[in-house]
């Protein structure tokens, strides 16, 4: 017996959806299905992904900076570009991450925090996925605490020279440009690297088991020398990376429900087949208790996610209400997929199915863009007015 209801069907979140935010998510999933779901298995095996090429295809699909304005971006609204990372993440957390880095990290500091020449040069190229960029902010030795970076940009005349070494950064060996955070002698400043720049060079990070369709590097930047023009003029302080951070964590409370929706999907589906002691594994009660808790994880996720996305159109969105949606998300996404995994049985651990492929991409996903840990402490600050963070 076919079901007759999907999980997000149950909670009717189509209707919530207006008809060209829906026109684009199609759109973005047709494109999942035609170009990436058929290679995602001997890509995440192989550990490489044709970034130059899916960089052009995603620039031809315009979800590159898809919800920026100007220089080449669409300019659709925020909840499109979160439909938009749904779909992507449904194939792979890497590819949503390609394109979150790209559109919410790197684009985004110079569209907000860039001068108009830097915006000028970069944008309308990497919206287009002709460069590619990335952002330099977590280094070995400071990741929830990147105000204590060591990479340092000293000033040399009207020159800046840059020294440090960044790491665990997304499309780094693939970058045309940078964006660098580093300390100064006037607060933490970004600046706009050149990759071909003499001194630069970013060595790929290997053997990772999460995260394999993506690239993933470390930055060392040994006296780079660039222009005055270079910095971005508009951002000083810690408040500038973490306004990019929070652009890339509201496309991952969406991107998040993506993979375990693929995950929930998929085991529906093998719970029909899969017949165990004379029926369908989808026939016990022990099956559907499992189905129907993490539909209603999957929905409520849902829920969060459009909600986020009508206050961040309205421009009412705060980043501690992006806390709540990327701990919430990315959580019951990852406890989903390894649920899932269970229903799978031996299967579940192959790459013949998406599901371990999913979980796995998901330990990545729950510790970057802020861990867990650490949006629970924005939350717990938020309510008591105490931080916990030292
Ligand atoms: P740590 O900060 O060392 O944390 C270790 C543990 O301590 C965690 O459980 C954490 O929650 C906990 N912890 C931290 N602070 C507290 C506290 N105050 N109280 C209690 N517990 C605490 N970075 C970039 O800049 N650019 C990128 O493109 C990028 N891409 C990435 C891609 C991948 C695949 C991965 C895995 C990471 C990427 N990162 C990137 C880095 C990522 O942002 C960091 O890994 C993350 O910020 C956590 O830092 P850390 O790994 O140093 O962990």
């Amino acid at each position: 017996m076919p079901g007759t209801q999907t999980p997000l069907g149950l909670f009717g979140t189509e209707d919530l959806i207006g008809e060209d935010d829906r026109a684009i998510r199609d759109t973005v999933r047709a494109f999942t299905a035609d170009r990436i779901r058929p290679h995602l298995a001997d890509w995440f095996d192989s550990a490489s992904i044709p970034a130059r090429d899916l960089a052009r295809e995603l620039g031809k699909l315009g979800v590159l900076g898809m919800h920026l304005e100007g220089y080449g971006c669409a300019g659709t609204t925020a909840t499109a570009y979160g439909l938009a990372c749904m779909e992507l993440e449904a194939a792979d957390s890497g590819l949503r991450s390609l394109v979150s880095v790209q559109g919410s990290l790197a684009m985004y500091a110079i569209w907000r925090w860039g001068s108009e020449e830097q915006k000028q040069e970069w944008l309308p190229r990497m919206a287009a996925g002709e460069a590619i960029g990335c952002f330099g902010l977590t280094e070995p030795d400071f990741g929830s605490n990147p105000g204590e970076m060591r990479t340092y940009a000293r000033r040399d005349g009207e020159d800046w020279v840059l020294n440090g070494t960044k790491m665990w950064i997304t499309n780094g060996s693939v970058a045309d440009v940078a964006v660098v955070w580093a300390q100064t002698d006037d607060k933490i400043r970004g600046f706009v690297v050149p990759t071909d720049t003499p001194g630069f060079s970013a060595p790929e990070i290997t053997k990772k088991l999460s995260l394999r369709a993506s690239v993933t590097s470390e930055l060392v930047l040994e006296d780079v020398r660039l222009p005055a023009s270079a910095m971005l003029p508009e951002a000083r302080g810690l408040s500038g990376p973490l306004s990019c951070l929070n652009e890339a964590r509201y496309g991952i409370v969406f991107g998040a429900l993506g993979a375990a929706r693929d995950c929930l999907e998929t085991a529906i589906a093998y719970a029909q087949e899969r017949d165990i002691f004379g029926k369908p594994l989808a026939s016990y009660q022990a099956t559907q208790l499992k189905l129907a808790d993490m539909s209603l994880e999957l929905g409520k996720g849902m829920l969060l996610a459009l909600h986020l996305g009508k206050l961040k159109d309205a421009g009412t969105l705060t980043s501690e209400q992006v806390s709540t949606g990327k701990l919430n998300n990315v959580r019951e996404a990852i406890a989903i997929a390894r649920e899932c995994r269970t229903l799978l049985g031996a299967n579940g651990i192959s790459l013949e199915y998406p599901v371990l492929r999913h979980a796995n991409n998901l330990e990545s996903v729950l510790t970057y863009e802020g861990t867990s840990e650490v949006h629970q402490l924005v939350i717990g600050q938020t309510l008591t007015g105490h931080s916990a963070f030292r």
